[in-house]
């Protein structure tokens, strides 16, 4: 499955020239993980991905997330990334997403969406449209809700921090955190 869902990616890239992992490493490895890559590509964006079947369900947000419950921030859906990815940090050449890559955020996560009250795993979430999480990142916690709110070729979704404990509509992490989880360095410090 994983490597049918791959083909996007691979087919975008070309894995002489870009040290972005290939997708052919180990598979799922134990709790569900999401990460949050801020991307200098063309336009800087943030790359949302959650784990789903073994490999990153992946969104492009513009703004990036917030920990403001009354924020709406858009996300493009993108091709689905290995696994491998999450740890990803560097400087794409150029080609396809040409610029520098950094984890911003990452951890483990827990799938909360329900429909009629009743659990439902995680990729029937995305096929549905509705995705409800819930983020145990060092930056990103508590839940949030995924929504797609246009379909076809320009597919959308809205990402939105629930209302509970963790959110706090005065932090702007994206402003005020902006280096790596993994080695502290900020975009500039990347080469
Ligand atoms: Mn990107």
């Amino acid at each position: 499955m994983a490597k049918k869902t791959l083909a996007d990616y691979q087919a975008k890239r070309d894995f002489r020239r870009t040290p972005e992992p290939t997708g052919e490493g180990p598979g799922p490895s134990g709790a569900p993980i999401f990460v949050v890559q801020k991307h200098d590509a063309s336009r800087l964006h943030y790359d949302f991905r959650l784990e789903v079947d073994g490999v990153l369900k992946s969104w492009a947000i513009p703004k990036g997330p917030s920990t403001d419950p009354k924020e709406k921030r858009l996300a493009v859906p993108t091709e689905d990334h290995p696994l491998a990815y999450a740890g990803f940090e560097g400087v794409i050449p150029e080609g396809y997403g040409a610029g520098t890559v950094l984890v911003w955020d990452t951890g483990p996560f827990l799938n909360l969406t329900e429909k009629k009250g009743v659990a439902i795993p995680l990729h029937e979430a995305v096929a549905h449209g509705h995705v409800k999480v819930w983020l145990e990142g060092q930056k990103l916690k508590g839940g949030y809700a995924l929504t797609r709110f246009k379909t076809g070729k320009d597919e959308a979704w809205l990402l939105v921090k629930a209302d509970d404990e963790a959110a706090d509509p005065q932090a702007d992490p994206v402003k005020t955190r902006p280096e790596s989880v993994l080695s502290g360095r900020t975009l500039e410090e990347i080469d």
